[in-house]
């Protein structure tokens, strides 16, 4: 027998017709590319989203066809998202800070039809505009005013086509399980690879992450996401304003922590959501100039493991709860986050920082185990550690064009992704990602985990950054180097870090040897890019113990 309930399919289009309904007058505002503060509302948002969906229907967009994005957080881009994806296109956001050849590499492989793009990446359209071949049409996310005297053949003005079409349309009644959006994984293994989200997986990744024990979203909720919308669509945040009518304040181009800063506040943030190293440029100017937080209560960080001192900084100085949340491209991106068990509210403030460490509990709809090297599945008592499996509603169940073979492993039937990551789970399901499985150094056998080794060297008050790597070892096959930047103006010894190990870790786990350096390497997504240390640092010689 069959329920007898309405069936209407997922659709990002939904989103935001609710979002205009029921919270139309909700602000959107935005620091533009062009330096000023624009402010709108979802009702302007969505009628603006419509005229669009007009335009990339007369530009000769149809359903599964793909449109990619060059551009920053912002009304604009928000406006593509739901114009594209609504209107059974599928949105293609491009990171910026993609090398050029795989840039070119993925928009031919997704075999985009149509590039919007920020004009501050004016430069980047024109070197690689030659060599897009699928590319039909470049839209300059701009008013005419501001791409007067630009120099590309074709060039269509964003503003001008909103103007010239009309707010009259109708969402189509897609299949849920269509294609809404692609993101290319970073490609630091092999390849990028293409994810393709689908309006189903992109809306029940929004309802459970806004749940109170994930990101515990609310129209109350001023949101402002420092992740980039090309970063995994900004994890998910420009849906989940919508599902729940929160006010969206984009920062644009301005990443910097006194642009962060003045936002936060002139716009009464509530919740923000970023990688470590943007957090510590904010944090630096905040503590430089003795400022504090009147209206942030919490953050998210992910994307790479937030180090204590981190956390620590923001809950205890500045009355800001971190949630430390891990997900993947290829899980939309929420896995687990760190939110606390009833259990566990009375324990002491250091057991309770021992808890934040960790990447959290699995949400609803994921679940997640760790196999050893036979598969077979490792207990949850927080001290086995092995590869980390996932599956769920949004997870990746194969990427574009079937590229790499099937992806998941199949164990007792059923399909888990192997994330690349090592991790430990805990008897009350927390899991802890020890290190991804290509950054794990093998010491005489056994493994060191990289991240609790830079989390520790993070907390010395002179270290600015840090990375651990693996260097060839004669007798232990590998063994620990950290790669330090020091805080400006901070004195520090390879003797006093090293020694700052003792009794904080086994012994054996001690980083062999230390380097300062000016800065360490970041990735498209601001991670260390380890791997190019490991190939600046390979015949690093180790002091002999
Ligand atoms: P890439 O790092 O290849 O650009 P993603 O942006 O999809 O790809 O990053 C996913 C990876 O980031 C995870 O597999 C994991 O290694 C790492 N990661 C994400 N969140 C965390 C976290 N909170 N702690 C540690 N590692 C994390």
């Amino acid at each position: 027998m069959n329920g007898q309930m309405q069936q209407p399919p997922l659709l990002i289009s939904n989103l935001l017709i609710h979002a205009e309904r029921h919270h139309g007058e909700q602000e959107v505002v935005s620091r533009r590319v062009e330096g000023d503060i624009h402010r709108t509302t979802y009702r302007e948002l969505a009628a603006r989203a419509r005229r669009m969906a007009n335009a990339l229907k007369t530009l000769g967009i149809g359903q599964g066809q793909r449109v990619a994005t060059l551009a920053w957080n912002g009304y604009r881009h928000m406006e593509l998202y739901y114009a594209v994806s609504g209107s059974g296109a599928v949105l293609h956001t491009l990171n910026p800070r993609l090398h050029a050849d795989w840039l070119v590499y993925i928009i031919e492989h997704a075999e985009d039809q149509i590039v919007f793009f920020d004009m501050s990446f004016l430069p980047l359209i024109q070197a690689i505009a030659p060599r897009l071949k699928c590319v039909k049409t470049f839209v300059a996310l701009s008013d005419p005013d501001n791409m007067a005297g630009t120099d590309l053949p074709g060039l269509l003005c964003y503003e001008d086509l909103i103007a010239t079409h009309g707010d009259q349309f109708d969402w189509p009644a897609l299949d849920e399980n269509a294609a809404s959006s692609l993101c290319y994984t970073s490609g630091t293994t092999g390849n990028p690879k293409g994810v393709l989200y689908s309006h189903r997986s992109t809306l029940l990744h929004a309802f459970s992450a806004a749940l109170p024990d994930a990101l515990n979203c609310s129209a109350r909720d001023a949101i402002l996401p420092v992740v980039p919308m090309f970063h995994v669509n900004a994890w998910g945040l420009p849906y989940i304003a919508c599902m729940v009518g929160a006010k969206l304040v984009f920062p644009g181009p301005s990443l910097d922590g006194k642009s962060l800063y003045e936002l936060f506040e002139t716009e009464g943030v509530t919740l923000s959501a970023g990688v470590p190293t943007v957090w510590q440029a904010l944090l630096a100017h905040v503590e430089g100039k003795a400022l504090s937080f009147s209206t942030m209560k919490r953050t998210v960080i992910g994307g790479s493991a937030c180090p204590p001192a981190m956390m620590r900084a923001f809950q205890d100085k500045h009355g800001v709860a971190v949630l430390h949340a891990w997900g993947m491209t290829e899980t939309s991106p929420l896995g687990t986050i760190c939110t606390f068990k009833p259990s566990q509210l009375a324990l002491s403030l250091e057991e309770r920082y021992a808890i934040q460490a960790k990447q959290g509990r699995a949400v609803f709809g994921v679940d997640i185990k760790i196999v050893g090297d036979d598969g077979a599945e490792l207990p949850w008592d927080g001290q086995s550690s092995g590869d980390l499996l996932v599956r769920g509603p949004w997870v990746v169940s194969e990427y574009m064009r079937g590229e790499g073979g099937n992806p998941l492993r199949d164990a007792n039937g059923k399909s888990w992704f192997p994330t690349g990551d090592v991790a430990t789970i805990d008897a009350h399901g927390f899991m802890q990602i020890t290190d991804r499985a290509k950054d794990v150094i093998k010491s005489g056998g056994e493994w060191i985990g990289s991240i609790d080794l830079e989390n520790i060297a993070m907390a010395h008050p002179a270290v600015a950054m840090a990375a651990c790597i693996a260097v060839p070892h004669p007798k232990w096959d590998e063994r620990p180097l950290l790669v330090v930047v020091k805080k400006t103006g901070a004195q520090l010894t390879r003797e006093e870090l090293i020694s700052f190990y003792d009794g904080k870790i086994a012994k054996w786990w001690t980083p062999n040897d230390v380097v300062f350096v000016d800065a360490i390497p970041l990735g498209a997504t601001g991670k260390m890019l380890k791997q190019r240390l490991r190939e600046q640092f390979k015949d690093h010689v180790l002091p002999a113990a």
